[in-house]
C-alpha cells in the first residue's frame, strides 16, 4: 500500500478543539464556539470552544485545587522528571499529528512543523524535567546560632498567553519551566492557532501531569485573555505576543492582584554586514533564510539589514539570485520552504506594509504581491525592498511577514545607532572579519541576543529575551525558572 501524503492524512485527522479543564474535555460554559479557518486553503479544521471568564474562572480553580492538594508540586523534582520527558517521549510518538496540527492551523511548511517545532519543543520539555533534579538550593553564610536557607518554591498558579507564530514551541517555553518547578498552569492559546495546545494537554495527562495541573482554555483575547490578566487567584502570568498587548497585561496585573507579569514581545531585529564580513555568501544566505523562515512571521527576523555602501551591489546581487527558492509552495508539499500568512487580518496588514513602504519611496526589488490565490489559501511572494530610510515605517515597525528592508551605512557606528534608534530590543547581528569591531559592536547593540557573523544559531541552553519594549522576562535555559518560582528565605534558630 502507497505511504499516505500529507494531505491523505490531513483529511483523515480528527480534531478534538474543546477547552481541557481538570483533566477532561469540556465545552465553553455558554457552548459558544468560533471557526477554526486554514491559511493553507481556507478550509474549516474545527470548531473551538470559546471561552470566556467562567470558563477561565473553572480552569483557575482547578489549578489552584491542583497546586494546593500538592499533587504536583509536592512530588518530588526526579517524578516530575519522569512524567515531563514521559510527555517529550510522547510528542515525538505523536510527532506527524502534531506537526500537522501545526501546519493546517497557522500554514508553516510541514518539512520545518515536524523537524523544527516538534523537534525544539520535545526538547524543550525534556531539557526542563532533565533539569530540575539537578539544582540545588543554598544555605547563607550564617551565624553560629542559626541557619538562613534560601530556598526556590513554585509561584502557584501560572497563566500563559500565547501568539501563533509558533504555537506549539511558545507552549514548551511555558509548560517546561513552569511544571518542572511545580507550579498549576492555564494556558490560553492564540485564537489564531490553538489546536497543537489542546493535543499537549491530552498528551501530558496521557504522560502522568495530573488532571487540574495543565489547563488549556482557547478563546479570544479580550475575552479568555482579559479573564486571566485580571483573574485575583493567578499568581504570574507569562506573556508571549505584540508590544501592544503586552502593555495591557503590565496594566491588568497592577490593576487586579500585582500577579507577577512576565512580556516576551515583539522586534525590529537589525542585521549589519561590514564590507570585511568573513563569508559574503554566508552572510547573504542567512540574512535571506532567516527573514524568509516561518514566512516572516518570527518575533527575532532580522528584518532590516544594513549592509556597508561598498558591497552592497554584491551583496544584493546573491540574494535576489536566492529569492525564488522562497517562493510560497504548499505547505503540505514536503520540498516547500515558505508557506501561508496565518489569517486574512495578518495578510492584509503584510500588503499594507508593502504598500506603505512604496508609497514611502523604498524601491521594491523582489515580490510585493499576494500568490497562489487559485489555492483558496493565504500566500505572499518574498519582498525585497532596497533604498530604505529610518524614516519609514518599514524600517521602523515590526511588519511580521516576508519582507525584509535593506538600509546602507558607511559607518559602522552609524549603523549601530540606527538600528538601537527603535522602541524593540529583542535581537541583532553584526558580520566582521575584524573581532575588536565585532566585541565594541555587539557591545552597544541594545538587544537581548546578539551574534557575530552568523544569525540562527538556538539553544535551549540560552536565555531569550529582550530590552527596551520587546519585554521584561526571559524565556529558555535556567533563567526562565526565575519566572516561575519564587526565593523563600527560611531562619532557623540552632539550640
Ligand atoms: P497578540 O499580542 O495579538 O496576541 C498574543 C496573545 O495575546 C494571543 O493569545 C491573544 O489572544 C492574546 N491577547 C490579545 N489581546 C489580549 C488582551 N487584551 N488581554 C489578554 N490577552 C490578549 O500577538 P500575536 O499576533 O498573536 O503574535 C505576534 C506577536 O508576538 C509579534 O509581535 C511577535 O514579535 C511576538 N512574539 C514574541 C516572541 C518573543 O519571545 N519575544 C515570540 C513569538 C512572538
Amino acid at each position: 500500500m502507497a505511504t499516505p501524503t500529507w494531505h491523505d492524512r490531513a483529511a483523515s485527522l480528527q480534531i478534538d478543539a474543546r477547552a481541557f479543564i481538570g483533566g477532561k474535555r469540556v465545552d465553553s460554559c455558554t457552548g459558544q464556539r468560533f471557526d477554526c479557518i486554514s491559511p493553507i486553503d481556507g478550509r474549516k479544521l474545527a470548531e473551538v470552544a470559546r471561552c470566556g471568564p467562567q470558563d477561565v474562572d473553572a480552569a483557575v480553580a482547578a489549578a489552584r485545587a491542583a497546586f494546593e492538594d500538592r499533587r504536583w508540586a509536592g512530588k518530588a523534582p526526579a517524578e516530575r522528571k519522569g512524567v515531563l520527558v514521559r510527555l517529550a517521549d510522547l510528542m515525538l510518538a505523536h510527532r506527524d499529528e502534531l506537526a500537522l496540527l501545526e501546519t493546517l492551523d497557522m500554514g508553516k511548511p510541514i518539512r520545518y512543523s515536524r523537524s523544527v517545532d516538534v523537534q525544539l519543543a520535545q526538547n524543550c520539555i525534556r531539557w526542563y524535567g532533565e533539569a530540575i533534579d539537578k539544582i540545588y538550593d543554598q544555605i547563607a553564610p550564617s551565624p553560629e546560632d542559626s541557619l538562613a536557607l534560601i530556598t526556590r518554591e513554585p509561584v502557584g498558579v501560572v497563566a500563559a498567553i500565547i501568539p501563533w507564530n509558533y504555537p506549539m514551541l511558545m507552549a514548551a517555553w511555558k509548560i517546561g519551566p513552569a511544571l518542572a518547578a511545580g507550579n498549576s498552569l492555564v494556558l490560553k492559546p492564540s485564537e489564531k492557532a490553538p489546536l497543537s495546545s489542546l493535543k499537549l494537554a491530552e498528551l501530558a495527562l496521557e504522560a502522568g501531569v495530573p488532571p487540574g495541573v495543565f489547563n488549556v482554555v482557547p478563546g479570544f483575547g479580550d475575552e479568555a485573555g482579559r479573564a486571566l490578566g485580571l483573574h485575583m487567584d493567578v499568581d504570574c502570568i507569562a506573556f508571549t505576543g505584540s508590544t501592544r498587548v503586552g502593555k495591557e497585561i503590565i496594566q491588568m496585573a497592577g490593576q487586579s492582584n500585582l500577579k507577577r507579569a512576565w512580556t516576551e514581545l515583539g522586534g525590529k531585529s537589525a542585521n549589519i554586514v561590514c564590507a570585511d564580513c568573513p563569508d559574503l555568501d554566508a552572510a547573504v544566505s542567512s540574512a535571506i533564510g532567516s527573514i524568509y523562515f516561518n514566512q516572516g512571521e518570527s518575533c527575532n527576523a532580522p528584518s532590516r539589514l544594513f549592509v556597508e555602501a561598498s558591497i552592497k551591489d554584491a551583496f544584493m546581487e546573491k540574494a535576489l539570485a536566492l529569492l525564488p527558492r522562497f517562493a510560497p509552495g504548499d505547505p503540505l508539499d514536503e520540498a516547500t520552504v515558505m508557506g501561508a500568512i496565518v489569517d486574512q487580518a495578518q495578510m492584509k496588514t503584510v500588503l499594507g506594509y508593502i504598500e506603505s513602504g512604496k508609497e514611502e519611496g523604498a524601491r521594491l526589488l523582489a515580490g510585493g504581491r499576494a500568490a497562489r490565490q487559485d489555492s483558496g489559501g493565504l500566500y505572499v511572494e518574498p519582498t525585497l525592498f532596497d533604498g530604505v530610510e529610518q524614516r519609514m515605517r518599514i524600517a521602523r515597525e515590526e511588519i511580521f511577514g516576508p519582507v525584509l528592508s535593506v538600509l546602507s551605512f558607511t559607518d559602522v557606528r552609524e549603523a549601530v545607532r540606527q538600528a538601537n534608534a527603535t522602541p524593540y530590543g529583542l535581537a541583532a547581528a553584526v558580520w566582521t572579519a575584524d573581532m575588536s569591531r565585532a566585541i565594541q559592536t555587539a557591545r552597544s547593540l541594545r538587544a537581548g541576543t546578539v551574534h557575530v557573523n552568523q544569525y540562527d544559531n538556538d539553544d535551549i541552553t540560552v536565555p531569550f529575551g529582550g530590552y527596551k519594549q520587546s519585554g521584561n522576562g526571559r524565556d529558555k535555559s535556567l533563567h526562565a525558572f526565575d519566572k516561575y518560582t519564587e526565593l523563600k528565605t527560611t531562619w532557623i534558630q540552632i539550640g
